[in-house]
This record gives C-alpha cells, structure tokens and sequence, in this order.
C-alpha cells in the first residue's frame, strides 16, 4: 500500500506505519526518524536540522524534498511505503504530487489520524524513544514501558525523553502542526484521497484503513 499519515505529533502515525508494515511488507519512511539519525551520526544534514527540530519548528522544505526525491527512488518502496510525517507543509505536498507523478507512482490515500488534544499532550509528555538510530522504538511511562526501566526491549539501547519532548517544544510543535500542517487535510481532500479516523486506539485505525484499501 502507498498511503500518507497525516495528524499532529502524538496523534500515533508511527505506531500505525509500523503496525501496517507488517500486513504487506511497504516501507515505513519517517522523516523524523531519518532527521534524528541525520543529527546523531553528525552529517550535513543533521547540522542544518538540528536547531530548527530542538525549537519544535519544521526543517526548511528543500532539505526534506532533497531527502524525500531520493528516498522513495529506492528499490524497496516498490512494495509500498507509508509515510509517516511527509508532507508536513502545503508546498512540500505540491512538490510530492509533481515527484510523484514524474516517478509514475500512484498513492492510495492520505489517513488522518484525528486524536483530541488532551490525549495528544498526555502522551508527548509521557512518551520515551529508543536513542539507536535504526531502531528508535516508542515506549510509553504510562502505558507501554520497557521491561527495564531506561533500557530498550528490541536492542538493549538507552529509551529516553526527546529533547522536544518538553513542555514547550511539544507546545510549539503543535501551534507548528494547526498552522502549516493541518491544512493538508483540505488538500488532500479536494484531491478525492482523505479519509479522517476518529480513534485513539491504533486498531481501530488499521481496521479503517483496511477497509478503505478493499
Ligand atoms: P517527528 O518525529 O515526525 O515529530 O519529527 C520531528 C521533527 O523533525 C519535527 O518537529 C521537525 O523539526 C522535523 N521534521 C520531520 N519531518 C519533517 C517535515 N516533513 N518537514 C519539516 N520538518 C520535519
């Protein structure tokens, strides 16, 4: 399947992405994840994201579209890809539509994933994150932690808080999410491939999801 997940940070695009994964074999592509591992291991990119993703602000849109043109070139995107936190901005959604259209692949729709504000804060402020940059796993203190206290269950790696994950990055990164991502929702649905899934539980949205691919 070749789907984009949208919805503000904490809404669950990764959880899902990696759930549908396992259906079919199609690719999880997170910008986000691939940012962090970019600032980790010290290359350019890193160096000109680093700053802009600690503030919670979104990474200038050529970087990302130089990372994305790329990145769904792979030979395993054939299978399918879920992208999850791509596009983020209308013009990074205008020049996916042309990339996409210049590559001749063809998406199956765009889900968003629509979770009540309250529940989005509980869970940025209590979520944990693997620091191995191939495996960056998504713990939860309340909810889902790991059996060790601090200690990945997949790959034995520190889990810690993300450095924006405190109050006020997570407070800026969704004023960040109303003004210039939301409105991909009306995109996408002028473009005929919204579906909107009202659910907190990541069940829920796969069965959604499922259901419109048949
Ligand atoms: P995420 O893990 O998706 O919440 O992304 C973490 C941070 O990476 C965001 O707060 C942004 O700073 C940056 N980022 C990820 N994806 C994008 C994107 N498509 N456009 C711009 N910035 C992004």
């Amino acid at each position: 399947m070749k789907l984009i997940l949208l919805g503000a940070p904490g809404a669950g695009k990764g959880t899902v992405a990696k759930l549908l994964t396992a259906i079919d074999g199609s690719v999880q592509i997170s910008t986000g994840d691939i940012l962090r591992g970019a600032v980790q291991a010290g290359t350019e990119l890193g160096k000109k994201a680093e700053a802009f993703m600690k503030a919670g602000d979104l990474v200038p849109d050529d970087l990302i579209m130089g990372i994305m043109e790329q990145r769904l070139q792979e030979p395993d995107c054939e299978k399918g890809f879920l992208l999850d936190g791509f596009p983020r901005t209308i013009p990074q959604a205008e020049q996916l539509k042309e990339l996409l259209e210049r590559i001749g692949v063809k998406l199956d729709m765009a889900v968003n994933i629509d979770v009540a504000r309250e529940v989005i804060l509980d869970r940025l402020t209590t979520r944990r994150t693997c620091v191995n940059p191939d495996c960056q796993a998504i713990y939860n203190v309340k909810s889902n932690p790991p059996q060790k206290e601090g200690v990945c269950d997949k790959c034995g790696s520190d889990v810690v808080q993300r450095e924006d994950e405190t109050e006020e990055a997570i407070s800026n990164r969704l004023a960040t999410y109303n003004e210039k991502t939301a409105p991909l929702i009306g995109f996408y649905d002028n473009e005929g491939m919204l579906i909107t899934v009202d659910a907190t539980s990541s069940d829920a949205v796969i069965n959604a999801i499922k259901a419109n691919l048949d």
